[in-house]
């Protein structure tokens, strides 16, 4: 199976806020999958705690808990190229499986 890799800095250049895409496609029983690697920031046992007890009583900041991601509009050339790839695989590999029908 071949894989390609594609990786997203966001746009505020922290280097915890990185946005990694693989694409895998060449296997011939499985459609090519295109998915997504999101880089969690490591935090000490006790702050990791802290956050678990806050989790569990129902605590949230204003923004959830989630992290965002800015999309870096410098990248807009390889994001388009990531999913014409994605879509020319997939395609290949519908065409595969008329051909065999
Ligand atoms: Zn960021």
């Amino acid at each position: 199976m071949r894989k390609e890799d594609y990786f997203f800095d966001c746009a505020c250049h922290r280097n915890t806020h990185l946005l990694r895409f693989y694409l895998n496609h060449d296997d011939k029983d499985f459609p090519p999958e295109l998915y997504a690697i999101i880089l969690l920031n490591k935090k000490s046992f006790f702050k990791r705690l802290y956050i678990g007890i806050k989790y569990i009583l129902g605590a949230q900041s204003e923004y959830g808990y989630f992290e965002e991601w800015i999309f870096d509009y410098n990248y807009i050339k390889e994001f388009k190229s990531m999913i014409n790839d994605f879509e020319k695989y997939n395609n290949e590999w519908v065409q595969s499986l008329e051909i065999t029908e």
